[in-house]
């Protein structure tokens, strides 16, 4: 790719599932997961004739939050409107959008891109329903309408990203920002969070946009980033060959062959001849409703990421990462809250716990470390009840292992830090007598002979001695 001559312009819709307990326009489950296929279904989301939607309240006000934390204007009116085509996967015939006057637009977020900011705008957000699901199978289709109806927002940026890496940051903010103020699960497993982006490529240089791509129904962040890089390299080599792309069109992604690949000519809206669907009244959304709701708006990630670097001394990747984790931030904050030691905290719940957690494939919240329970564990190596060393090895394995507290362990185990000096004392000497060899070459300027001899006190110790306590009575003993 050739970075000095050409420029990606990159514009991302994200479809998120709204966390409601009901679909968009009728009372069915929206938690398609734990139900058999077509059980959570009803005249009103199978399109049957005569049949009146009713608008979930609790969707809108998710959307009115969502549209606040993402610094959206909410004007007073929006409506909804029918948005045309067939497909099997659509009983009704059509899918209830929003066109022309969508919930709310003119928004920004900020991301964070290896510690700069960049702002990408948002153009506008909107509400919707989902479509059901097809499985292609040899003999037919298979068709599941568990999620026909439920209640979706459709967030479209502005053209403002430049790179797969700027789309993926971008896209992360999101997921944490939409989870932050409980607007959606964005679950991508489940489906619950997908990315359609939008890629051209112009000449560095010029301000025209030119035709796009459109990459269909990404489904996790490395899907996205893998997808966008590979479309602008494709597209750059059209204008290397002197034939840039002429229409806008549509592709998919597969991540097994990690190509897009041609779909259709993109559709444009006359394609659907929307038109204001008759059996939903507009939305009201008073100015009183929006002070309501900005109350209710919880402290936001990138409010965390600040207050975080401030207050708690953390690099801004350690920010970046517990700040846009909703779940990992709560915890961190109750082991720090607990413990009053936020640096050893933060090395606990970092380095330790996340690795183990990983290894064993476990999220935040089933981790069988409690919060109290590793908020007590740094406690006891703050307090110098314990060394680092025994904590983070044989007290934490076993922690993570049983689920027991760490002072229970400490005391069943014997793993009290040895406070005793005399009987240090005593052991410190042992290791003189045993070592003569390594006591000449220490007297001989040889530093790495005396780490040789506190190893072997915290060797001799089971690593219950402190290091630096062992350190002075040998350094006093030796002379
Ligand atoms: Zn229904």
């Amino acid at each position: 790719m050739n970075d000095s001559k050409y420029e990606a312009v990159i514009g991302l819709e994200i479809h998120a599932q709204i966390a409601t307990q009901s679909k968009m326009f009728c009372s069915c489950s929206s938690d398609s997961f734990e139900s058999e296929p077509n059980e959570n279904v009803c005249p009103i989301c199978m399109g049957f004739p005569g049949q009146l939607p009713v608008i979930n309240e609790e969707a809108v006000k998710k959307g009115v939050k969502a549209s606040l934390a993402l610094n959206c204007t909410v004007p007073e009116w929006s409506k909804f409107d029918r948005k045309n085509y067939f497909y099997p996967d659509l009983p009704k015939g059509f899918q209830i959008s929003q066109y022309d006057q969508p919930l709310a637009e003119t928004g920004w977020i900020e991301v964070d891109l290896d510690g700069e900011k960049k702002k990408i705008r948002i153009h506008r957000l909107h509400l919707e329903d989902d479509a059901g699901k097809l499985t292609h199978i040899p003999n037919g289709t298979l068709c599941d309408y568990n999620r026909s109806g439920v209640a979706l927002m459709e967030i479209v940026s502005e053209p403002d990203m430049r790179n797969a890496k700027e789309a993926g940051a971008y896209a992360r903010a999101m997921q944490a920002i939409l989870r932050s103020v409980d607007a959606s699960n964005a679950d991508m497993e489940k489906g619950m969070m997908r990315f359609d982006a939008s890629v051209s490529i112009r000449p560095k240089g010029d301000e025209k946009l030119y035709p796009r791509a459109e990459i269909k129904n990404l489904n996790s962040f490395r899907s996205l980033e893998s997808a966008i890089a590979y479309e602008i390299n494709r597209q750059i080599g059209l204008w290397e060959e002197g034939n840039p792309q002429s229409k806008e069109i549509t592709v998919g992604w597969t991540d097994a062959k990690g190509k897009t690949y041609f779909l259709r000519d993109k559709e444009g809206a006359d394609d659907y001849r929307y038109f204001p669907e008759p059996d939903l009244p507009p939305i009201n959304v008073t100015a009183d409703f929006i002070d309501e709701m900005k109350k209710e708006l919880p402290e936001l990630p990138s409010e965390k990421r600040e207050r975080y670097l401030s207050d708690y001394g953390m690099s801004e990747a350690e920010a970046l990462l517990v700040s846009n984790d909703t779940e990992l931030a709560d915890y961190f904050e109750q082991v720090v809250q607990i413990s009053g030691d936020a640096k050893r905290s933060l090395t606990f719940v970092l380095t330790i716990l996340l690795g183990f957690l990983k290894k064993n494939g476990l999220e935040v919240h089933e981790s069988p470390v409690s919060a109290e329970n590793l908020a007590e564990l740094v406690k006891l190596v703050a307090d110098g009840k314990i060394s680092l060393n025994i904590a983070k090895g044989e007290v934490f394995e076993e922690m993570f292992e049983t689920g027991k507290d760490a002072e229970a362990i400490v005391k069943a185990k014997g793993l009290e830090k040895m406070s005793d000096e005399g009987e240090l004392e005593k052991i410190c000497q042992e290791v003189i007598d045993e070592n003569p060899q390594s006591i000449e070459d220490y007297k001989s300027g040889k530093e790495a002979a005396f780490f040789f001899l506190v190893g072997q006190v915290m060797k001799k110790t089971k690593g219950q001695a402190d290091a630096k306590v062992a350190t002075d009575i040998l350094k006093k003993l030796v002379g």
